[in-house]
């Protein structure tokens, strides 16, 4: 039951899931503006080159890294839960631009192909170079695996902190959105969904 490899590229363009293109001189003009707007003196020698430094550490956060999605045959039929804990997260909430970040548990059941373990914490980089919500993150990672992989189950758990819910706001520091995405065998197996969510309940 071998499964057909996946046009990664096609359901990338499909899904809308390509980076938008950054055009630095006009985001820099802009943040100039804004900046200006919000009452921030630009003819400072210190805050001079802030509008282009903004524009810049903004492109950063919007671009996400290319990476190969490496994939080995399963040889040794290995069946058991992979999974990689605590992967850093680092993204940007669409409502407010504001950072939000926290941890991925990311795992899988493997079918006929594994991966190489590094791809888990690429995905999950690659997934949160965008502007969204931690809602679309946390199943786009686990999209992204369902498609390349063909995995008997895929579970993707994110825990972060917004700071656009602790610095400003309700201001309710410390707090913790947890969202996750689980397909297969993961979703429908009681036992292996028990058996994934309670060791990324560790160390709480
Ligand atoms: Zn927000």
């Amino acid at each position: 039951m071998s499964q057909p490899a996946p046009d990664l590229a096609r359901w990338r363009v499909e899904r809308g899931d390509h980076a938008g293109s950054v055009d630095l001189a006009a985001a820099e003009a802009a943040a100039c503006d804004l900046l200006t707007a919000l009452g921030i003196d630009l003819a400072d020698e210190s805050t001079a080159a802030t509008p282009g430094r903004m524009a810049r550490a903004f492109a950063e956060m919007l671009t996400p890294p290319e990476f190969e999605m490496t994939t080995f045959p399963n040889n040794e039929g290995y069946d058991e839960l992979v999974l990689v804990q605590d992967i850093p997260v680092q993204s940007l909430c669409e409502h407010h631009m504001l950072p939000f970040m926290g941890v991925a548990h990311v795992g899988y059941l493997p079918a006929d192909r594994i991966l190489g373990l590094s791809k888990l914490a690429r995905t999950v980089e690659y997934h949160s170079r965008h502007a969204q919500t931690q809602e679309r993150l946390t199943q786009r990672i686990a999209d992204h695996l369902r498609h390349s992989l063909a995995a008997k189950g895929v579970g993707v758990v994110v825990e972060a902190e917004h700071t656009c819910m602790t610095l400003r706001g309700a201001r309710v520091p410390g707090s913790r959105t947890v969202t996750s995405a689980l397909f297969g065998r993961l979703r429908d197996d009681p036992a292996t969904r028990a058996e994934f969510l309670g060791l990324t309940r560790t160390g709480r």
